[in-house]
């Protein structure tokens, strides 16, 4: 009996034992006794122009039960925002606004905290409890902005200088607005919150406005309109009759090289292929490799007037709106986006100014294609080149070849098709061949506004 005694005793002990073993590794394990705290999304440090509200987010994995955002100005403290959720939320959004009561008047820095507790019976049932801090800084006061000197007028397909003064503490973005929608961005110019930029107006865009935006941190905008003159132009419009020839031919070659699953397209979808999704890929590429713009500060920006093919004789336009007829019947347009030069077959072409070679490959209706950087967003364009005499990567001088011209991508007779393009824009090549309007619309620009910055 009493050996039993003993047994039974140590058998309700090992019983007991196991209850609260497994009671605890239920506790530890349950979802409903989770440990994981809330997660809190907040700036560490904000700027606050006071007008903007504060965003954060509050997440649990087992439900929010509460939150509380609290304002504290170092003497004082405001409760922005608190809830108690009778049923438990996964994901809370915080729009905090500063409060309109004459709260931390005059004061420049505050502290945000917010505290929130999840659902669990984790902690004595209390749940996991999470707080946040962030430094407020009060700025209210818009960046300081104001335009030193621009071209005097712009032409539609052309360009634009602008040198404007920009100024703030927490600057966060500084750039040209436009009224189709493309920013242009500037390159820190001469001295210590100066810029420069180009700007261009596209030849199918019928009205033209561009304005200096600075922002800060804070939300604070500032925003000066440039007043350019504007200067119509009208681009050629023409309508070519497309032949069985160039179709059987240029055409049929084009896709038998570039895109060979093609080619049991029709001979008049073929032609829509190359003109309108080669051309589309083509163009995405060249826009890729000219919009890239320089950040580090430039004293000068020197040009020469571009003068790509000796004797090159002019054989079609920047910016011809090109309409093709098949039967009679309109079947498809394109916009020639550079100038068409012509000498002899296989004529070495030159670079006229310094740059950077940052495209020289095989482009679809471009052939083979060079881009050139010139800085300050201008690059230089060539096409249809039957060699190449730079590759990707080389730095090329003034006066330099660069290649030799040719028939390659959809060119019919050898010829240079040049290009000139900024921040991503073509533009009309003829000015930058001119060097009357280089110095109008930019060098005298720079020159005086060197001026005004030392004054
Ligand atoms: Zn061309």
């Amino acid at each position: 009996m009493r050996r039993n005694g003993k047994s039974s005793t140590l058998l309700i002990v090992g019983v007991l034992c196991t209850l609260l073993v497994g009671s605890m590794a239920y506790v530890y394990t349950a979802p409903m006794f989770e440990r994981v705290p809330p997660t809190i999304s907040m700036e560490a440090d904000i700027e606050w122009n006071l007008k903007e509200p504060i965003f954060a987010t509050i997440k649990d994995n087992s439900g929010l039960r509460s939150f509380k955002a609290t304002l504290r100005d170092g003497e004082n403290s405001v409760v922005l925002d608190t809830k108690v959720f009778s049923v438990p939320q996964e994901t809370v959004d915080l729009n905090l606004s500063f409060p309109k009561t004459g709260f931390g008047a005059g004061k420049k820095v505050f502290e945000l905290s917010i505290e929130a507790q999840d659902a669990s019976r984790w902690n004595f049932f209390e749940g996991n409890r999470a707080v946040v801090k962030s430094i407020l800084k009060v700025d209210t006061k818009r960046p300081e902005l104001a335009i030193i000197n621009s071209s005097y007028k712009i032409m539609k397909g052309g360009v634009a200088s602008v040198i404007f003064k920009a100024h703030d503490e927490a600057m966060k973005s500084l750039y040209i607005e436009t009224s189709f929608g493309k920013k242009f961005y500037p390159t820190p110019f001469y001295k210590e919150g100066y810029y420069i930029a180009l700007v261009a107006w596209p030849t199918q865009v019928n009205s033209f406005s561009a304005s200096v935006v600075a922002q800060d941190r804070a939300g604070n905008v500032s925003r000066s309109n440039i007043p350019y003159f504007l200067q119509d132009r009208k681009y050629r419009l023409s309508t070519i009759a497309l032949q069985d020839t160039f179709l059987d031919g240029k055409i049929a070659d084009l896709i038998a090289e570039m895109a060979p699953e093609r080619s049991t397209l029709s001979r008049l979808e073929k032609f829509k292929f190359v003109n309108e999704t080669m051309r589309e890929g083509n163009e995405a590429a060249i826009l890729k490799a000219t919009s890239v713009v320089p950040t580090s500060l430039i004293h000068e920006f020197t040009f020469k007037p571009f003068y790509p093919l000796r004797n090159g004789k002019v054989v079609a336009s920047f910016g011809d709106h090109r309409f093709y007829e098949y039967d009679k019947q309109p079947v498809s347009e394109s916009h020639h986006l550079g100038l068409d030069l012509a000498s002899n077959a296989q004529a070495p072409m030159q670079t006229s100014n310094d740059g950077v070679v940052v495209f020289a490959r095989e482009n679809g209706i471009y052939g083979n294609n060079i881009i050139i950087n010139h800085g300050l967003g201008v690059y230089s364009l060539y096409g249809h080149c039957s060699s190449y005499m730079v590759k990707e990567g080389d730095v090329v001088k003034a006066g330099d070849s660069i290649a030799k011209t040719g028939v390659t991508g959809l060119a019919l007779g050898d010829h240079l098709h040049f290009g000139m393009y900024v921040q991503g824009v073509d533009v009309r090549p003829e000015e930058w061949m001119d060097a009357v309007w280089l110095k109008e619309s930019i060098f005298s620009v720079i020159d005086a506004a060197k001026k005004t910055i030392d004054r």
